[in-house]
């Protein structure tokens, strides 16, 4: 039990009492012999980061083959580092990123890679929470897609170690990944009431491939086939038309917005204002750190709000309490969490936040310094599920992570 001695909470400092794996009362002057006093003076609690799309192991990939046009990196400088990749490695690399996603304030990230199970161990060790999917991806091969749906089902069948873990699956694209694959994975995340993640309208080729192979737009394929609907999670979505738009918001499904990924690759340009106004359930992600390259939600909001006035070509266009809030509660939500917000009931996921910090100085709008000002070094402490996973910026293991984390990457110099 915690208990958060006069901490700023919406401009007004508040006693919170944290038990369990819940925010359980809030109040102007909280007395409690049982609990962990923690003093927050010069501090303002916020809920913590949900990131919707991410490939947390690619970290060793950062900074690799910079500003090189897209199928020579992938085939000269990516592709051949992954085929070597281990188990072991992709623990490693996995705790590696959760250092970065801790620091920067993250406390749910959904993930696509391989070896899931390796990215659960990382996940379970560091105390946050992560939406971990079997990555499906057959190149149309009719035996690969069988033993994938196999493996599927396998994957979901095993018991998650915590409720910190939601188990799910993914479907990388439509140009990687056959119909009876996608098919397949939604009848099982259907079956094991999860989420299924998929790669959607991120590049004008692809949409352009879609209408020559299949006469329909990426969304409108993915509507034919019934995969959509509140527990799909579709990333990136840059270009998507009036139907598709229609359709996402009817359909409840969730869209993984990546704004410094379609910035990077110039793959385009999201009008994060029309999808909103048109009720799609936007959420917000990091993409890798190979076409970001930071894991940091505080970047992310900055460029999505800067991208959503520019896009719309209107100053109110990216407002900042609904940035803040496709970054936190919206992510959440999409996963089946009840959390995002400090209110009582609430799950425990929440940030301390340095008022001292030069970066949030004044405190005229702290959600504004958040998205436009802060960095890293403004988030003092990091609570998930009711636990602490960052105390005082002091992550547990830190250099023994980072050992491992320089073996790998010298194995691929
Ligand atoms: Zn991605």
């Amino acid at each position: 039990m915690f208990l958060l001695k006069k901490v700023l909470l919406n401009g007004k400092e508040q006693d919170i009492l944290i038990n369990g794996n819940q925010i359980c009362r809030i109040d102007d002057d909280i007395e409690n012999d049982e609990a962990e006093v923690i003093v927050c003076q010069n501090k303002a609690i916020l809920p913590s980061f949900c990131n919707t799309h991410t490939h947390a192991s690619m970290m060793f990939l950062r900074g690799i083959g910079e500003d090189k046009e897209l199928f020579s990196w992938l085939n000269e400088d990516i592709w051949p580092r992954e085929a070597k990749l281990t188990p072991e490695m992709i623990y490693h690399l996995s705790r590696f990123a959760l250092l970065e996603m801790i620091k920067t304030g993250t406390t749910l990230f959904a993930d696509m890679y391989f070896y899931p199970q390796e990215t659960i161990r990382a996940v379970q060790d560091m105390g946050i929470r992560g939406a971990v999917s079997f990555l499906g991806m057959d190149f149309f091969n009719a035996s690969k897609a069988q033993i994938q749906a196999a493996e599927m089902e396998t994957f979901l069948n095993q018991k998650a170690p915590s409720d910190r873990i939601i188990k799910g699956l993914s479907c990388h694209a439509i140009y990687t990944t056959s119909k009876p694959l996608f098919l397949k994975a939604k009848e099982l995340a259907t079956k094991y009431n999860t989420f299924l993640h998929i790669h959607s309208s991120e590049t004008n080729q692809e949409i352009n491939d879609c209408l020559k192979a299949h006469h329909c737009r990426p969304v409108q394929l993915l509507r034919q086939w019934g995969v959509l609907g509140g527990q799909t999670v579709l990333a990136h979505c840059l270009h998507l038309d009036e139907d598709e738009i229609r359709t996402l918001a009817e359909t409840k499904t969730v869209i993984a917005h990546c704004p410094s990924s379609a910035f990077k690759l110039n793959s385009g340009q999201m009008d994060l204002q029309k999808y909103l106004d048109a009720g799609i359930k936007v959420t917000l992600g990091t993409d890798g750190v190979s076409s970001n390259n930071s894991l940091s939600m505080l970047w992310e909001m900055k460029l999505a709000a800067l991208s959503a006035k520019n896009k719309a070509n209107n100053i109110s266009a990216g407002k900042v309490n609904d940035i803040f809030q496709i970054a936190t509660r919206n992510g959440f939500e999409a996963f089946g969490l009840n959390a995002g917000e400090i209110a009582v009931g609430k799950l425990a996921d929440f940030i301390l936040v340095d008022l001292n910090n030069v970066f949030l100085m004044p405190n005229h709008n702290l959600i504004s310094n958040m998205i436009y000002a802060a960095d890293s070094s403004c988030i003092t402490d990091v609570f998930c599920n009711g636990a602490p996973v960052m105390r005082n910026r002091i992550i547990p293991n830190e250099t023994e992570i980072k050992d491992h984390f320089n073996q790998i990457v010298s194995f691929f110099r």
